[in-house]
């Protein structure tokens, strides 16, 4: 029976999500973070299997026939999903197991999952967020303002989850985010 407590964390790209799982990870040794199955391209420096699983269209749609997502979503110009057979394994083994995935994929965990813990990062303000999008150069323009977009249709779903964390300040948020976990992880499934 799985004893670990699953955590879901979403919040716009650009929240700061990736980093402040990097650094839960540092500081909460039994968390594990559940890398992700995608149709898109990888970006420069990404690697398969580490960052991202990256598949076809067609052996992602193996999987969702297989029933081996937890949850899946088209988000932004791809396919996204979470591979269910890892997150049983880890929770099994009585591990924090994080999902950094979008609000639809997190919505559709909590139906299959009602115990699963909602987690939405949010950023100082939407102004910010662009400025953090457009500092990061990753994206062109026209990529940055269809994620401001699905961005503020994110912020809207967050009284949707259970604790909503504002990113100012870096350290503050790793702090809190610690904090919590750590309160939740080692509760008895009820
Ligand atoms: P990126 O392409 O920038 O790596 O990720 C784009 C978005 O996809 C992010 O908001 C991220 O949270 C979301 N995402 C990544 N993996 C998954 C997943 O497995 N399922 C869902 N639903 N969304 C995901």
């Amino acid at each position: 029976m799985a004893n670990g407590k699953l955590f879901v964390i979403s919040g716009p790209s650009g929240a700061g999500k990736g980093t402040l799982v990097a650094r839960i990870l540092k500081r909460i040794p039994q968390a594990w973070v559940s890398v992700s199955a995608t149709t898109r391209k990888p970006r420069k420096g990404e690697r398969d299997g580490v960052h991202y699983f990256f598949l076809s269209d067609a052996e992602f749609d193996k999987l969702i026939e297989e029933d081996g997502f937890l949850e899946w979503a088209n988000v932004h110009t791809a396919r996204y999903g979470t591979p269910l057979f890892a997150v049983e394994e880890h929770l099994s083994k009585g591990e924090a197991v994080l999902l950094e995935i979008d609000v639809q994929g997190g919505l559709q965990v909590r139906e299959k999952f009602p115990e699963a813990i909602l987690v939405f990062i949010e950023p100082p303000s939407i102004e910010e967020l662009r400025q953090r999008l457009e500092s990061r150069a990753t994206e062109p323009q026209d990529v940055i303002d269809a994620r401001m977009k699905v961005a503020e249709l994110e912020m809207r779903e967050k009284m949707k989850y259970d604790f909503v964390l504002v990113n100012d300040d870096l350290e503050t948020a790793t702090e809190d985010l610690v904090a919590f976990i750590e309160s939740h992880a080692g509760k008895e499934e009820e």
